[in-house]
């Protein structure tokens, strides 16, 4: 048997403390390249700030993080950027009086940027420009928003928003691509145009997902992790998660994990 492939991230032992509030405590789990990995669990459980402390918006209080097996913990966000981790987040994080092409257009240069050699300032910038604008389109027909590029984003519908914030995700050129509750306030139909995009990603974009849609949850997912009060309950297979006992103490009163 050949080894397994080594994990993309690693958390050790991760916390975030608000004071003496414990929002993420301890919190250890792998995800491994190519996975499509869900986080679930009820409100408050400390989704959200586990994010943060992956994509690099929060500091962690203890614990450690490796993407690839390096410690990435103390860097700052634009540094984990560069090293491949995307993010929505719950709040949206668009320029609403800008185009939908110009928001995916400035990630897409930011990552150019970040990548570039020397040269002649302005003809490569040029260059760039052109490359990222043929990047920026594709992505926007990739996400479903092919007619929609010269409207300001503020025009957009709330689920064209969330498409918009994947495409913008998507220009940075993921390894990770972390996305925060993608279907809250969709319609069924935009929820399943969602889940068809998420589910076609290429393999080289692993993908973390929060989702309260346990439905959307179910059919992407093929690795759980289940989250209650801050703590890491279980990480397994679809099939076992739904059969855990603690899995559905957990939920009770909030969310039934149905199958
Ligand atoms: P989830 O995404 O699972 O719903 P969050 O990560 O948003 O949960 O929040 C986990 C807990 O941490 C909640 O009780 C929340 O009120 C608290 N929390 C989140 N951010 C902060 C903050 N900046 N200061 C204090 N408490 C916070
Ligand atoms: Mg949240």
């Amino acid at each position: 048997m050949s080894d397994p492939a080594p994990d993309l991230l690693e958390l050790r032992g991760v916390s975030k403390h608000f004071g003496s509030f414990r929002a993420v405590d301890e919190v250890s789990f792998t995800v491994r390249p190519g996975a499509r990995h869900a986080v679930i669990g009820p409100n408050g459980a400390g989704k959200s700030t586990l994010f943060g402390l992956v994509s690099g918006t929060l500091p962690a209080s203890a614990g450690s993080l490796l993407l690839d097996g390096r410690d990435v913990t103390r860097l700052p966000v634009h540094r984990r950027v560069g090293l491949g981790i995307a993010a929505t987040f719950q709040h949206s994080s668009l320029f609403l009086p800008e185009t939908v092409l110009e928001n995916v257009l400035l990630a897409a240069l930011r990552r150019a940027g970040a990548g570039a050699g020397r040269g002649p300032a302005g003809r490569r910038r040029a260059g760039a420009r052109a490359a990222a604008t043929a990047q920026a389109r594709t992505l926007l027909e990739r996400v479903g928003l092919p007619t929609r590029h010269d409207l300001p984003a503020a025009e957009l519908s709330h689920g064209e928003r969330r498409q918009l914030e994947v495409a913008v995700a998507l220009a940075t050129e993921p390894r990770l691509l972390l996305l925060d509750e993608p279907a809250a306030g969709m319609s069924p139909a935009e929820t399943e145009r969602l889940t068809k995009l998420i589910a076609a990603l290429p393999e080289e974009v692993t993908v973390l997902l929060i989702e309260h849609d346990l439905d959307m949850v179910f059919e992407l997912a093929d690795t759980v992790t289940v989250m209650h009060l801050g703590n890491h309950l279980t990480t397994g297979s679809p099939d076992e998660v739904r059969a855990s006992a603690e899995v559905q103490s957990a939920y009770l009163g909030t969310t039934e994990v149905s199958s």
